[in-house]
Parts: structure tokens; C-alpha cells; sequence
């Protein structure tokens, strides 16, 4: 069988210093039987803050099977940040670890220098699925850290005037996510009520972006469409979100990345060496652990068939 093959990007901050709003169109992917919208990286948008990575999966409704069945596989350098809309998802990995992660909730998995993890639709569920997963870069200053993993089962609720806040990365104005993560960044659930505007306070020294994820909604006088990545810029002290029908965004957040990363498959890494050292070392079945929990064979790593070094800043 042939193995399908991955090129390695080399990601750079291109953090504009002004306000903007610019529309990235996702695209799709199958991961398995699942269908995924991706959001980051898109062409010309790379990163938003230290946030390398976003999928959108359903919403979807299914009478059979797990339509999330994510066999183990490695990552390095990055933490991967799962939310969900809908429905619920197992989280297994090489330290032993599991939790089922429900609406309301946050699962947020530290990779360091290595961890191994699955995910999958329990036995017992709901029969629905709607969520995102996310990545946030590690500084160098972090990335070679012990791997962790956190399940925090209720992330903080505002309800503001317009609608329902859930901060579960990091803080808006006040509220502040108990999930551990190493820089500034923000992440959450914005919910804006039929025929209400949600005005939220936001930092001029972070970089934003919004995704919808259900229903219509307006900023500055124009409609934001789902499947778009709508990069915000910096500079902005508030955004105000006006809904005729209701609406449910994603924001993501943080200061423009300091630093160039290289990524390839599931890894973040700074160099060519070592992406290749990790997947060999994934291939040889050493230093990423055993993801024990799990029945069925691991994922192989794709192919290394182009690696840039990546573009330095200046
Ligand atoms: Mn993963």
C-alpha cells in the first residue's frame, strides 16, 4: 500500500499591525470516515497568535459506527485543544490517560517532546458530533517539556448582554480558562442570541480570528459566512457580533508568533532533522509510548518527500 505523502510547510507569524477582516476559505479534508473542514493553515494564513492548526468537524447525526475513530499517532512540539458544540469524543493516550469529553468542557493535551494520543466516538453516545480541534504552537522555551494531558470538565460561562461566552484557552477580559497553556493566546465559544448584538472586549496587541460555526452574523456592517476564516488584525479594542437568527463563533487569539516553526504531519518542529528524526522514531515505535487503551493499529506516518528549511523572519 502506498503511503500518502506530506510535505513539510514552514509557518511564519504574518501578523498584520492594523485591524483588517480577511476571509480564508476552508477546505475539506477526510480524516477517516470523518469529513473535516480546515480552517488553518489556509493558503496566506499560516497563523493566528500561537494557534497553527483549526478543524471543523460535523455538525453530523449517525445511527451506527463511530464516525470519529482516530487510531494513535503522534505529536511533538504543539498542544492540541478539543471543543465540542456536540456529542462526545475519548481521549486515550501514551501516558495512561483517558476522558470523555462532553459540550461544556475542554480537552487540552500538551505534547512536549512526545506523546502519542487517540480519539475516538464512544460506544455509548449520543449519536452526534460537532466540535473543532485546534493546535497552539510551543515556544522553543516550552517544547521540549514532559507531556501532560488536562480534561477540564466545565470551562468558565459569561453571559453578557447579547448572549453566552465560553472561554476554555486562556482569558477574555475577566475570565480565565483553568486550562494550562505556555503564552498569551485566547480561545472561545461566542453564542450570540436571535436578534441581540454581543459586543466582547479584545486586546490591541493580539492578532484574532473568527470562525462560524452555526447561524448568521454581522461584524463591522459585514456577514461572516461558516466555512470562512476571517482574520481580524490587531489593533482592535472591541468587536460587536449582531445575529437576526442566533449565532455560535469561534475566536481564537493571541500576540503574532515570535517565532518560525516548521510543520509537518502532527509535529511542530524548527528544523528538518528533527521532523525526520520524530518519524523515525515513530516508525521504529520509540520515544512517542504506547497508546495501551486503544484496540487496533496505530497510524503510519506518511512519506517525507519535500523538506524545506523554513523561511527566517528576516
Ligand atoms: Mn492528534
Amino acid at each position: 500500500m502506498t503511503k500518502p505523502a506530506v510535505a513539510a510547510e514552514s509557518l511564519v507569524a504574518l501578523g498584520a499591525t492594523e485591524r483588517r477582516l480577511d476571509a480564508y476559505a476552508n477546505y475539506e479534508i477526510a480524516l477517516g470516515t470523518l469529513r473535516i473542514s480546515r480552517a488553518l493553515p489556509v493558503k496566506g494564513r499560516r497563523l493566528i497568535g500561537p494557534w497553527c492548526f483549526l478543524d471543523r468537524f460535523g455538525p453530523l447525526s449517525f445511527t451506527e459506527g463511530m464516525p470519529m475513530d482516530v487510531a494513535p499517532h503522534p505529536h511533538m512540539g504543539l498542544q492540541t485543544v478539543t471543543w465540542l458544540l456536540d456529542g462526545e469524543v475519548v481521549h486515550d493516550d501514551s501516558l495512561g490517560q483517558e476522558a470523555i469529553l462532553r459540550p461544556g468542557g475542554v480537552n487540552v493535551m500538551t505534547s512536549g517532546h512526545a506523546i502519542a494520543h487517540a480519539e475516538r466516538t464512544p460506544a455509548d453516545n449520543s449519536g452526534r458530533l460537532n466540535g473543532v480541534q485546534l493546535w497552539t504552537a510551543l515556544l522553543d522555551r516550552d517544547r521540549h517539556r514532559a507531556a501532560s494531558f488536562q480534561h477540564v470538565t466545565a470551562v468558565p460561562v459569561l453571559e453578557p448582554r447579547g448572549g453566552i461566552v465560553r472561554v476554555f484557552s486562556g482569558g477574555l477580559a475577566e475570565t480565565v480558562s483553568p486550562a494550562e497553556h505556555f503564552s498569551d493566546l485566547v480561545g472561545a465559544d461566542l453564542q450570540i442570541h436571535r436578534d441581540e448584538t454581543l459586543e466582547i472586549p479584545l486586546r490591541r496587541d493580539f492578532e484574532y480570528g473568527i470562525l462560524v460555526l452555526t447561524g448568521d452574523c454581522h461584524l463591522d456592517g459585514q456577514p461572516l459566512r461558516e466555512r470562512v476564516l476571517y482574520y481580524l488584525g490587531m489593533q482592535r479594542t472591541e468587536a460587536a457580533f449582531a445575529s437576526h437568527g442566533g449565532a455560535r463563533l469561534l475566536l481564537v487569539g493571541g500576540p503574532p508568533f515570535p517565532e518560525a516553526i516548521l510543520m509537518w504531519w502532527n509535529f511542530v518542529a524548527r528544523t528538518p532533522d528533527e521532523i525526520s528524526e520524530a518519524r523515525d522514531d515513530w516508525e521504529r515505535g520509540l520515544r512517542f509510548g504506547d497508546v495501551t487503551a486503544y484496540k487496533g493499529s496505530r497510524l503510519a506516518a506518511p512519506e517525507l518527500v519535500r523538506l524545506a528549511r523554513p523561511n527566517p523572519v528576516s
